[in-house]
């Protein structure tokens, strides 16, 4: 990059918020799907001025910006392919203010998820989207992907509790979406549009979203089943069952062993273990709910039960869910890649018999756990292969095509629930949606983003892009 635009940036941010550091641009080269790209520079803003100057210069130069929170995405969302400027919003992370009589909080796009919920207990509410990586991801970031979480299921995702947003548009205009009302249908909700836009319409600055009050009485039960089929049978059956449990979630025997030995928790030996948890303001209320999930659930044959009695206990079984990503990764020869398919809930017993074959067909150069958000038909099948290995690497896109070809799409389902397409789900784009609409987002791209600036090479929205 041209010295003359290095120099304009630190005129911008101040020299200490520009970095060429090599170890700098490695780090912020990857997030943990298999791809890297390496940025010119790294430039810190801490106020909107900033970012939209920056985005001015940009433009004027057609310079690519990749906006990035935490890079805790795990389909090349945050990488700069094209080099240009890593925009490291970390640095805009206050919380500006907490209505309390209009339930609403502003914050900047750098707040950390799990900071935003320390900052609202003592207030009795709390911001329910809840992904693992809740003690890392930002706020920004989680709109970038439209992040969901354990509590989908009852409580939605990101964009549910999204009012308003300030976003910088590519050439420096700053605009605001939405409001602070709870209805209004005066535009084409573009605050919608931005949440999943994954960095390639504009910069997100501000952002005001609803809370909700902090249930004050929890139900956990735990199944362990000896099939596989059994413990998606007992999902549907949950699901049926009339409530809407808080979380429902599936571990798988490989993702349960692992995360056992990681956290050195006694957990029985079963082909899957299934959490659902109730929550709410009324005791009675919750408990009569998870009586009811409890009935359902048994009719698909539980070898075994645990209702948490104490908060002790239902931290052990979040904390069991929680560790099965990272055992995964301790525990692979290299690569760790969390995938994320949707289903319509029925088809979970299906497509989790087959997930469990994929590696049979890979001839065994990658192996899976399953775990995730079944109880709203998200599953994140993780792959643990050696991506340096070429042999493996090709077996783990040849076991994605099998994945989303295969299962999720002729199953009604989606290639990503929650996690984005980023690079990695970029060439199925157009097998999910066909051509037409992807011209149609296309087109949505260019009136934000004539210049292609905004994380430009990434598969939403061309869907073209073969990695
Ligand atoms: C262990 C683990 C568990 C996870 N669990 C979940 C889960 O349960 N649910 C879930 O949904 N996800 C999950 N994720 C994925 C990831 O954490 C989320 O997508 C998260 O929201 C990303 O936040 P981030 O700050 O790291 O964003 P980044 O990874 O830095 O960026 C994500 C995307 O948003 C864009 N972006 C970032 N900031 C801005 C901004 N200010 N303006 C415009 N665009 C921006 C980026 O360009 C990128 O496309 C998990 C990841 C890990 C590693």
């Amino acid at each position: 990059m041209d010295e003359k635009i290095i120099e304009e940036l630190k005129n911008i941010v101040g020299e200490e918020d520009v970095s060429t550091d090599p170890l700098e641009i490695y780090v912020h080269s990857r997030d943990s799907a298999p791809f890297q790209g390496f940025a010119d520079v790294i430039v810190r803003p801490e106020s909107t001025e900033e970012v939209s100057q920056i985005l001015k210069l940009a433009n004027d130069y057609k310079i690519p910006v990749y906006p990035r929170g935490s890079g805790t995405s795990i389909c090349g969302g945050p990488i700069p392919v094209l080099g240009g400027i890593v925009l490291a919003m970390y640095k805009m992370n206050r919380i500006i203010e907490f209505d309390r009589e209009n339930l609403m909080v502003t914050v900047e796009p750098g707040v950390i998820c799990d900071d935003l919920n320390e900052f609202l207990a003592p207030y009795g509410y709390f911001f329910p989207p809840d992904p693992g990586s809740s003690n890392a991801a930002t706020i920004g970031g989680m709109v970038g992907h439209n992040a969901g979480g354990m509590l989908a299921l009852k409580y939605g995702t990101t964009k549910d509790w999204i009012q308003w947003l300030e976003v910088v548009l590519p050439g420096g205009k700053v605009i605001r979406t939405g409001s602070n009302t709870l209805k209004s249908v005066s535009d084409y909700d573009l605050t919608k549009l931005f949440c999943a836009s994954e960095g390639t319409l504009g910069v997100v600055t501000k952002i005001g979203m609803r809370v909700a009050p902090k249930p004050k009485y929890y139900r956990t039960v735990l199944f362990y089943f000896d099939d596989l089929r059994k413990a998606g049978n007992a999902i549907v059956n949950v699901r049926s069952s009339g409530v809407v449990p808080a979380a429902l979630e599936i571990i798988d025997r490989i993702s349960m062993k692992t995360a056992g030995e990681y956290t050195g928790m006694d957990l029985p030996e079963a082909e899957a273990m299934l959490i659902v948890q109730t929550d709410g303001l009324v005791e009675e209320q919750v408990q009569r709910e998870i009586e009811i999930c409890f009935e359902a659930a048994k009719k698909a044959e539980p070898i075994e039960w645990m209702m948490a009695e104490t908060e002790e206990e239902r931290n052990k079984a979040w904390a069991a869910r929680k560790a099965a990503y990272p055992a995964l990764v301790r525990t692979s020869p290299a690569t760790t890649c969390m995938e994320d398919m949707s289903v319509p809930v029925p088809k979970i017993p299906d497509a989790l018999v087959k997930l469990q074959k994929i590696p049979e067909r890979v001839n065994n150069l990658v192996s899976i756990g399953i775990f995730g958000h079944a109880g709203d038909g998200n599953l994140h099948p993780t792959f643990q292969y050696d991506e340096r290995e070429p042999e493996q690497r090709e077996a783990f896109f040849k076991a994605l095509d099998i994945m989303y070809r295969e299962i999720a799409l002729p199953m009604g389902g989606t290639v990503t629930g929650e996690h984005g397409i980023g690079l990695i789900r970029a060439k199925y784009l157009i097998d999910e949606y066909g051509a037409e609409v992807v011209e149609l987002m296309k087109g949505i791209k260019k009136v934000f983003d004539p210049n292609n600036i905004m994380n430009p090479d990434k598969g939403k929205p061309w869907g073209v892009i073969e990695v």
